[in-house]
């Protein structure tokens, strides 16, 4: 049986496998992007605009802080196979918009394979599963 696949937390990326970006905000009034998207007010706090146009955020960008977690959190945390393994997580700046999206690594990338600066690009992954659907999230992937 196959799956149905389904974003973990709805509106905040696209999951085309090909192209897949994340969703956030530029604002109307001066031009500053936001992720998650902005709603009710601006990130520039001397900004008073409160529209915003929804936009496809850079699909990649470089490291610019790493971590790794090796004690599991607390719910809602899920592990994707029902045991906890450390994973590897990125704080990135995004090549256009320059803020910083924080995401898990693809694959088994640990700290020693990451430096700052380190180039990486968006990727759709599973995040956990159930038995009727994977859900997805994004994650950054070091570009070869
Ligand atoms: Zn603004």
């Amino acid at each position: 049986m196959t799956k149905t696949q389904v974003p973990a937390i709805e509106g905040w990326f696209t999951t085309d496998p090909e192209r897949p970006a994340l969703l956030g905000t530029r604002c109307t009034g001066c031009g500053t992007y936001a992720f998650p998207r902005a709603s009710a007010f601006c990130a520039n706090p001397a900004c008073p605009s409160t529209t915003f146009d929804e936009v496809e955020l850079s699909r990649t960008g470089t490291v610019w802080s790493f971590t790794n977690s090796c004690y599991e959190p607390p719910p809602p945390y899920i592990s994707p196979t029902g045991e906890f393994e450390p994973y590897t997580l990125a704080a990135v700046e995004l090549a256009n918009e320059g803020i910083v999206v924080l995401g898990q690594l693809a694959g088994d990338t640990t700290v020693d394979d990451l430096a700052a600066g380190t180039p990486v690009e968006l990727v759709i992954d599973t995040l956990y599963e159930d038995d009727e659907h994977e859900y997805l999230v994004w994650k950054w992937k070091v570009v070869d």
